[in-house]
């Protein structure tokens, strides 16, 4: 199968799956439920959520670990069940991915470093606990994603890169700014994020979540005003979340997600799937549109 990152230097724009989260509280999770302790209690809907993706058309899903680490876990009582939640969600992307890729998703511990809430040293042995698990139950890269402080991110790298053999990606959310800048929620810029990340380690950069596909083609050109080579990865939400009749939406539509898309293309990005509120429905209309790009 080789390498994600060898199918990008042939020149493949690749895509990616869509939401996991928003698709599990469709499947019937309850808010203040654990998504992760799902992996065990509900297999089938998680194994039903990956499916649906590689059916759209995806050339890679993720796996449903991204709360996978010890201080997330610990919340719901299952800070000693890192190793096989992340196993299992491994295995579950794996049986529905045949053929195509499979990327362990990790997540923000939420856990602040500047605050003093942990060290260094305990998010990198978080890290290091739950990537393990996720390369035992078979994935094929690390996805380190919704990044917003760069410490947190590059502690996440060095320990997937130090304690597995898997290839490992990074994304940072970012939101616009009044002034039409993009920002992390701590503050780090598109531009701050690249050199940074890629010194760390990381073989694919790129941002999720946020505001929709839109504003992802802002971003990804000023990652391309730093940096022609490296990899990149959009993951971007249905559009900007809004509340209606007591539901948080997402309102952006699959076809209005597609007709983006040659934009992101040609604005350099390399891989190309959703967040929060994006659909198979979604992944199925980008493939379309990745296919006949020209
Ligand atoms: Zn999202």
């Amino acid at each position: 199968m080789g390498k994600i990152v060898d199918r990008i230097k042939q020149g493949k724009v690749l895509v990616s799956d869509g939401a996991w989260g928003t698709f599990l509280q469709q499947k019937g999770l309850k808010t203040g439920e654990c998504p992760e302790e799902w992996n065990i209690t509900h297999p089938e809907d998680v194994l039903d959520i990956a499916k649906s993706y590689i059916d759209a058309g995806a050339d890679m899903i993720e796996t449903n670990s991204f709360g996978g680490t010890r201080f997330k876990l610990g919340k719901f009582g299952l800070g000693e069940k890192v190793f096989n939640l992340n196993k299992a969600a491994s295995e579950i992307s794996r049986r529905a991915a045949g053929n195509k890729y499979v990327l362990g998703s990790v997540g923000p511990t939420g856990k602040i470093l500047m605050m003093g809430d942990v060290t260094d040293e305990e998010l990198y042995e978080a890290f290091k606990e739950q990537v393990r698990g996720l390369e035992a139950g078979g994935a094929d890269a690390i996805m380190i994603e919704t990044m917003s402080d760069l410490d947190e991110a590059r502690i996440a790298i060095s320990a997937a890169r130090e304690n597995t053999r898997l290839e490992v990606f990074c994304t940072m959310t970012f939101e616009r700014t009044v002034s039409g800048e993009y920002r992390s929620m701590m503050g780090v810029s598109p531009t701050d994020m690249v050199q940074s990340l890629i010194s760390e380690g990381a073989e694919i950069i790129g941002a999720n979540c946020g505001n929709g596909i839109t504003g992802m083609v802002d971003i990804v050109r000023e990652i391309r005003k730093t940096n022609t080579e490296i990899p990149v990865l959009i993951h971007a939400n249905a559009g900007m979340p809004v509340y209606r009749e007591g539901e948080t939406v997402f309102p952006e539509k699959p076809e209005e997600t597609a007709a983006i898309v040659p934009q992101i293309i040609a604005a350099g990005a390399n891989v190309i799937g959703g967040c929060c509120g994006t659909t198979p429905e979604h992944i199925y209309k980008i493939r379309d549109a990745v296919n006949k790009y020209r």
